[in-house]
């Protein structure tokens, strides 16, 4: 994707970066239709959408009850996990 791709504002040409809480990044597009925003708006601005998240890793050893090992937390890391959603065009 080049700067040419992104959505235009008649004032002065920049990219649109947002947030959205949702469970995946297929859920986006369909977030952003229960906002409001038109369909055809969606689909002729909507690139891609990266989704992630925070996944708590139960400790090995105690598996969550706490342990030495994990300092009696039951977590031993947390993970990012991210999901990428590009549009079909
Ligand atoms: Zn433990």
């Amino acid at each position: 994707m080049d700067r040419d791709d992104l959505p235009r504002c008649p004032c002065r040409p920049r990219p649109v970066l947002s947030t959205l809480h949702v469970n995946s990044a297929e859920e986006a597009r369909l977030r952003l239709l229960d906002l409001g925003v038109d369909a055809y708006l969606v689909d002729a601005v909507l690139r891609g959408v990266l989704a992630q998240r925070l996944e708590i890793m139960r400790c090995g050893i105690c598996s969550g009850t706490g342990c030495e090992t994990c300092a009696e937390c039951g977590v031993t890391e947390r993970r990012l996990r991210m999901d990428l959603w590009v549009a079909n065009r």
